[in-house]
């Protein structure tokens, strides 16, 4: 396509969960306009839009998981149900006057980075474009993961994926399989059990459940966080220090989780009085090592005469007939696969095509590596947004995006400060580094230490997604781009200056 066809903007953002719109909110309180957000659905919300199974809730504080820089003092509950999570980002959306930016239906097929022209040449559904900077904020939960099972294709009945849920199909009165026992499972299967007739749990592996301490914000705490905002500051601020003490649990000393899991064997046992199903359900690895669960109603619901555990996972359908590893044989009338996410093999890598001819997948074949999480190396003037090592086992993912949010925005200052058309690609060396730090940090935390198999680890063994720090410590490693990391590209010699936004759009 001729260049003069081409939209040209400054950055465009892929995604509009919260990473894409927080990067959107940053970009124009940066002053930058010229940018787009490109988002495959029709509207906005990322993961909190497509997670709408029921009983979809949050697990983190909503007055910690929320921006920093749109605080919602009328936040109904201490953990927020997803409608409600939902609503807050259509209203950041509108309150930061971000509507303008946004593209609908426009799901990014591929990214070619030009060393001729330092941009990215990008071909969406909804037609092409190209962009000095891509942030990319596809986030991390968002295309589902259906295991490979033998026969599923024989299946009679409905299967779908917890984030794809089908609100059409009633399962009322159904025999329904729920596979998993993650955040996403320990949530729906309390929802759905008094409706089913029958529910055939398949658990590989049992999950640590502790308490869940929600509860309604009174109208007077509502009132008060509205008309004395120092309230609502004191709250979030609590909720993240607690969080901050806990941390070194977690990445230096996975012994004192010993003391949490003597909670979670009491909650267990307070709600499952057969031993048989409490052995079932009882965990052998050290709490904290998978995601630590919190559900009041879980447990209960598994001891309803209409639900079976059966620990073991799906190995084959015939039919109508579910295989369990262990041999077993159930019927169901509908699956439900709670069965997670691409996470360390991220989707988008496989389209985007750097400076070297590879894609970022290729790069990543023996697991993903980031510069502070955001850059890699030989895929210049491209940012993730929760990219590698910058997941979070027990606090809000906000703290983490609203950090990355900063380097962004500090490397669009850095980029304005050298002038000209300019690129920053981060160095080889400088990566190695940063993953080596990070992987020396994992060693004593509790994800590699705590005897199970997870969603953090990729399929080398190696955690690339959780981030072994605190969040304050994330923040000031990623207050400000150290130029001295990266390469500065300018275009080839003789090569002219690429046509300006207006000048394309004249
Ligand atoms: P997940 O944590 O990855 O859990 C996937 C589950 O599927 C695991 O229990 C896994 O077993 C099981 N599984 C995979 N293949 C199976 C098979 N063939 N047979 C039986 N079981 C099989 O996925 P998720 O529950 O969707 O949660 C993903 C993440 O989303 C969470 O960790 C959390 O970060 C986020 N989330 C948060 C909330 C919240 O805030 N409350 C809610 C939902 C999700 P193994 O354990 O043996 O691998």
């Amino acid at each position: 396509m001729a260049e003069r066809e081409r939209e040209h903007v400054r950055v465009a953002v892929i995604g509009s969960g919260f990473g894409g719109l927080g990067a959107a909110v940053r970009l124009r309180r940066q002053g930058i306009t010229d940018f787009v957000v490109l988002e495959r659905a029709g509207s906005v919300g990322g993961t909190w839009r497509d997670n709408s199974y029921p009983g979809c809730a949050c697990d983190v504080p909503s007055h910690l998981y929320s921006f920093s820089f749109a605080p919602n003092p009328r936040w109904p509950r201490n953990f927020s149900g997803q409608p409600h999570i939902r609503a807050y980002l259509e209203h950041v959306t509108d309150t930061f006057g971000l509507r303008p930016h946004l593209r609908f239906n426009s799901e990014v097929h591929s990214l070619r980075w030009s060393n001729d022209d330092l941009w990215w040449e990008i071909e969406t559904a909804s037609g092409p474009l190209v962009a000095d900077v891509v942030v990319s904020a596809t986030g991390p939960l968002s295309d589902p993961k259906i295991p490979d099972i033998p026969g599923l294709g024989t299946f009679p009945g409905k299967v779908f994926h917890s984030a794809r849920w089908d609100h059409d199909h009633d399962l009322r009165g159904k025999r329904v399989a729920m596979i998993g026992t993650g955040a996403s499972a320990v949530q729906i299967v309390p929802a759905i059990q008094p409706d089913v007739a029958h529910l055939s749990l398949f658990q590989r592996t049992p999950a640590w459940v502790l308490p869940r301490a929600d509860r309604r914000i009174t109208a007077a705490e509502q009132w008060l966080h509205t008309k004395i905002p120092a309230t609502r500051a004191a709250r979030r601020g609590l909720l993240w220090g607690i969080r901050e003490l806990q941390v070194s649990a977690f990445t230096k000393r996975p012994n004192e989780l010993g003391l949490v899991e003597v909670i979670g064997r009491a909650h267990m046992k307070k709600a499952v009085k057969d031993p048989e199903l409490r052995a079932k359900l009882s965990p052998d690895y050290r709490i904290g090592c998978k995601r630590i669960l919190l559900s009041n109603t879980y447990y209960p619901a598994l001891t309803e005469p209409n639900v079976d555990v059966i620990a073991a996972g799906l190995k084959e359908v015939r039919g109508s007939t579910l295989i369990g590893s262990d041999g077993s044989e159930t019927e169901a009338d509908a699956i439900i696969f709670g069965t997670g996410f691409h996470v360390t093999d991220m989707p988008i890598g496989h389209r985007v095509t750097g400076a070297h001819g590879t894609t970022l997948a290729e790069e990543w074949k023996d697991g993903m590596e980031a510069l502070r999480g955001a850059s890699a190396a030989g895929f210049p003037n491209f940012l993730t947004i929760i990219g590698p090592n910058t997941g979070l086992g027990n606090s809000s993912m906000i703290l983490m995006i609203e950090a990355q949010l900063t380097y962004m925005a500090d490397y669009l200052r850095q980029l304005d400060v050298l002038g000209g058309r300019i690129a920053l690609d981060a160095r080889p060396e400088a990566v190695a580094d940063w993953t080596r730090h990070m992987q020396q940090r994992m060693e004593r935390t509790v994800w590699t230490t705590g005897g199970c198999d997870s969603w953090y680890l990729d399929a080398n063994g190696r955690n690339t997604t959780a981030w072994p720090g605190t969040t304050a410590e994330f923040k000031r490693v990623t207050r400000q781009v150290d130029l001295a990391e990266y390469t500065l590209l300018r275009p080839p010699a003789g090569r002219r200056t690429p046509a300006t936004t207006e000048e394309v759009a004249a």
